[in-house]
């Protein structure tokens, strides 16, 4: 009785896309200037998607406005969430100060997640786009491989979280000081060719999928994209991260996305 109405308390909440205080457990710099959070959240460990996103409310003066923030590890057992973010701007400048113990108010899952249908996935990152990445290996158990791309050395750190989750790290940067010199769409070509990935999986700089998903539409290869686009309410209700479709329609990033198949956005 108490386990069927915790399910189904939960699937109310879900489908109400409930707004809860999650206590952090912890928010720690993992390199400069972007931050881990974990926090207690059973219930958005329970429902959230690879893909999916958080609006984050840090309750600060003159913080009206929620921050989304890519989900990028759940742990179901434990019913806590972790969320990878860089410090840009003063919504996560507030945010990195925030001490384990205090509370952020988190409105999700939101949003669509990737299609989990691949038995070879190749899933291809640059900068904090990495971070909904890594929610999404540790959903394919072992069977993704990872295409990291940086600058330089100091910026593809993500090779150490990403390796207990995959069964390959390939890493470009564009100086060569770490794996093969250049950009991951050099190397994609290749890696399709030697390895067969039966879909790919890109989030970061909006110039680099672009490229992913030309390469895709070329090798046949289906290909998902996480957008990112300025939100304010990430429900649909704002209009603000509208962006115009292939088809000639407008879809919402916030409900429609933030994943999309490639050719839905880019022609
Ligand atoms: C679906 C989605 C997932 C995201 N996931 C991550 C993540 O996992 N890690 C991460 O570091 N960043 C992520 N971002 C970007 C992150 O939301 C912004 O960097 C953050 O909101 C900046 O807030 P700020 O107050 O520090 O910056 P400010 O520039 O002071 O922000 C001012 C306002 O603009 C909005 N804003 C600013 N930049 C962005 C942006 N790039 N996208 C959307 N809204 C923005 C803020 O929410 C705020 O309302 C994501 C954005 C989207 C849309």
């Amino acid at each position: 009785m108490c386990w069927r109405f915790k399910t189904m308390w939960a699937a109310v909440m879900v489908l109400r896309k409930e707004a809860l205080d999650a206590e952090i457990i912890s928010n720690r710099a993992v390199a400069s200037d972007i931050y881990r959070l974990e926090a207690r959240g059973a219930l958005f460990a329970q429902a959230a998607l690879p893909g999916q996103f958080l609006q984050v409310y840090i309750n600060k003066p003159d913080l009206f406005l929620r921050r989304p923030l890519g989900i990028a590890a759940v742990d179901e057992k434990k019913g806590t969430i972790a969320m990878y973010y860089r410090v840009i701007g003063k919504g996560t400048a507030a945010l990195a100060r925030m001490k384990a113990g205090e509370v952020v108010n988190c409105l999700g899952p939101l949003g669509n997640g990737f299609s989990l249908a691949a038995s070879r996935p190749l899933l291809i990152g640059g900068g904090m786009g990495l971070a909904p990445l890594l929610f999404l290996a540790q959903r394919f158990l072992g069977k993704a491989a990872v295409l990291i791309g940086g600058r330089n050395k100091a910026e593809v750190f993500w090779t150490d979280f990403f390796a207990p989750l995959t069964r390959h790290v390939f890493i470009t940067t564009d100086d060569g000081s770490a794996g093969k010199k250049g950009f991951t769409t050099s190397l994609l070509p290749v890696l399709l060719q030697e390895y067969r990935f039966d879909a790919l999986y890109a989030c970061g700089p909006e110039i680099m999928m672009k490229k992913i998903a030309t390469i895709a539409a070329e090798e046949a290869v289906p290909c998902q994209v996480s957008l990112e686009r300025r939100m304010a309410c990430g429900l649909g209700a704002c209009l603000s991260c509208v962006i115009d479709a292939k088809d000639g329609g407008r879809k919402k990033v916030c409900q429609d996305g933030p994943v999309f198949w490639a050719q839905e956005v880019f022609g």
